[in-house]
């Protein structure tokens, strides 16, 4: 293979390779993006049932000072049922104490109660109102899964496709080429490069005679330095070849 024919077929395999690391970026993207969609929805449920945990927490309390309530009631009419048939003043003084010492407790968890209501329908509220605001988030997200989903499914027929293409590309260059050229790919963005002055143009290090005698020749070769591969333009192997005096 002649050396502009296999710069032209290690363009198109660089072209060819882009366009499949260009997809691959699209499809993590995609992905990413998807993930991230899942993780709201996720978080979202987290924070509708921290609600509800709420909820039952501000109800459980209710209850239990309504529970105390009745207890307070029940001893409060057992007591005042008893200073009804006590006649002693001594022991009716007791109970009226007792009785005292009650209502203070009555007064003190009717209180605790009004708050535990104010509580419980604060939360009530509020776990309404993120019901609300779960569904819409949601549901945008699950729409934006859907998107996204699509999106990917499109990106990796492409890539199919694209990778399907860059291997019949690579099917065109030399076997010893194509590895060496995907390597190089990867860490620079010049694979190709000319010799100018007797040097690689893009580390400036000097070809060995025995290198130049095979530039001259159309060969294409790896710079020892950079590793870049290079070559003499047609013009520069006239030039080698006929030098002017
Ligand atoms: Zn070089």
């Amino acid at each position: 293979m002649s050396t502009p024919e296999l710069i032209s077929q290690l363009t198109n395999l660089a072209q060819s390779h882009a366009q499949v690391e260009e997809i691959k970026k699209k499809i993590a993207t995609c992905d990413a993006l998807i993930h991230e969609n899942k993780k709201a929805i996720d978080n979202a449920n987290i924070t509708l049932s921290d609600q509800r945990d709420m909820v039952a927490a501000a109800q459980k309390e209710v209850d239990n000072l309504e529970l105390d309530a009745e207890v307070i009631q029940a001893k409060e009419s057992v007591l005042n049922k008893k200073l009804k048939t006590i006649t002693k003043q001594r022991e009716a003084e007791a109970v009226e104490k007792e009785l005292h010492q009650i209502s203070r407790e009555r007064s003190t968890c009717e209180r605790m109660l009004e708050r535990a209501w104010n509580v419980l329908t604060l939360a009530k509220k509020k776990y309404t109102a993120e019901q609300s605001e779960n569904k819409k988030k949601t549901a945008l997200f699950h729409q934006n899964i859907e998107k996204l989903t699509l999106e990917y499914t499109g990106y990796a027929d492409e890539l199919e496709q694209a990778l399907a293409s860059e291997k019949l590309v690579a099917l065109k260059v030399p076997n010893e080429w194509v590895d060496r050229y995907k390597n190089m790919m990867e860490s620079v963005s010049d694979p190709i490069v000319q010799i100018v002055g007797g040097s690689c143009s893009a580390c400036y290090y000097s070809v060995v005679p025995q290198d130049a005698n095979r530039l001259r020749k159309g060969d294409m070769l790896s710079c020892r330095s950079c590793y870049r591969f290079i070559y003499l333009s047609p013009e520069q192997q006239n030039k080698e070849a006929n030098p002017a005096y």
